[in-house]
C-alpha cells in the first residue's frame, strides 16, 4: 500500500557478513560500553538512605501549622482545596465546642484533613491560597517512599505539626535575607 505522505523509503535487506553472523562485533561493542560505564561516576544514589541536596526553592511535604499558643491554625475554609489543581485536598469542617479554644484558633476547624500525595504536584498553590498561614510546604522534607497506595493519603495525624514546640522542625519555606538575595541572583543568571 502506498503511504499517504509519499515519504516511504524502501530498505534493501543486505546479507550479513561472517563477523555479523557470529555476533562478535556486537558483543565486544556491548562489553566496551559496560566497561566504560563501570568506571564512570555513578549517576544514581542509594535513595532513600541517601538524598540529594535540596534546592532553596524546593517545595516538599506539607505541614499544618499551629499558632504561638499551640492551637491549630486551619479553619477548614476550603480555599486550599479549591486552589489545588490536582484536587488532592479533602476536608471535613466542624464547629469548635466550648472549652476547645486551646486546641483550635478559629470557631471552625478541620475535623479531618487529607492530602493525597500521589495526586499532589507540589505546586504550592494551597500555601498561597491559605488566609490563615496554616499550610506550608516544607523546604527540607519530601514524602517518603511507601509500598501501599493508602499510605500516601496523609491525614491530620501526619500533617499537623507536633504540639510540643521543641519537637517541631523548621518547616515552611522561610528563606533568610541572604538566601533570598542569592536565590534572586541565581534566577537572574539562569
Ligand atoms: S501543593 Fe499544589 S497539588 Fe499539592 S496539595 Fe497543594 S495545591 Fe494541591
Ligand atoms: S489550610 Fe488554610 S486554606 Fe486550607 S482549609 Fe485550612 S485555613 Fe483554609
Amino acid at each position: 500500500m502506498q503511504s499517504l505522505s509519499k515519504r516511504a523509503k524502501v530498505l534493501e535487506k543486505k546479507p550479513m557478513t561472517l563477523a555479523e553472523r557470529a555476533y562478535l562485533p556486537a558483543i565486544f561493542q556491548g562489553l566496551s560500553i559496560t566497561m566504560r560505564h563501570f568506571f564512570m561516576k555513578k549517576a544514581t544514589i542509594r535513595y532513600p538512605e541517601e538524598t540529594r541536596p535540596f534546592s532553596p526553592v524546593f517545595r516538599g511535604l506539607h505541614v499544618l501549622k499551629r499558632d504561638e499558643q499551640g492551637r491549630e491554625r486551619c479553619t477548614a475554609c476550603g480555599l486550599c482545596a479549591v486552589a489545588c489543581p490536582a484536587e488532592a485536598i479533602t476536608m471535613v469542617a466542624g464547629e469548635r465546642k466550648k472549652g476547645e479554644q486551646n486546641l483550635y484558633r478559629e470557631e471552625k476547624y478541620a475535623v479531618s484533613y487529607e492530602i493525597n500525595m500521589l495526586r499532589c504536584i507540589f505546586c504550592g498553590l494551597c500555601e498561597e491560597a491559605c488566609p490563615k498561614a496554616a499550610i506550608y510546604l516544607q523546604a527540607d522534607k519530601m514524602a517518603p517512599p511507601r509500598y501501599e497506595r493508602d499510605e500516601f493519603i496523609y491525614g491530620k495525624d501526619r500533617l499537623v505539626e507536633p504540639a510540643d514546640p521543641d519537637k517541631r522542625s523548621k518547616r515552611g519555606i522561610q528563606l533568610t535575607p541572604e538566601q533570598a538575595s542569592s536565590l534572586k541572583v541565581q534566577l537572574q543568571t539562569a
